[in-house]
């Protein structure tokens, strides 16, 4: 019995580790997966683009703020304009 699980237990494993090095055989030498890579890329760079704050450098996604006509900005950059709307007349 112990054999028995032992043996599916390995051609499981074997299994897997085959379609693991299927899979990055793929994404690795092939054309298509080429083309995965190079698309992921550009999402990721487009993203720390959006991410990117002109004053503040780049801002992890929690701390943007999205205004009412959809413009994106930093917090910080969002309390720099709060806090000069807030200001009291002199
Ligand atoms: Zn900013």
């Amino acid at each position: 019995m112990t054999a028995i699980l032992l043996e599916n237990t390995l051609v499981i494993a074997l299994v897997v580790i085959l379609g693991a090095i299927v899979i990055y055989a793929f994404r690795s030498y092939s054309p298509l997966g080429v083309r995965m890579r190079q698309e992921q890329n550009r999402r990721n760079l487009l993203d720390e683009m959006v991410r990117t704050c002109p004053t503040h450098g780049v801002q992890p996604v929690q701390s943007l703020v999205r205004l009412d006509d959809g413009t994106v900005v930093c917090s910080l950059c969002f309390q720099k304009v709060i806090h000069a709307d807030n200001e009291l007349p002199r």
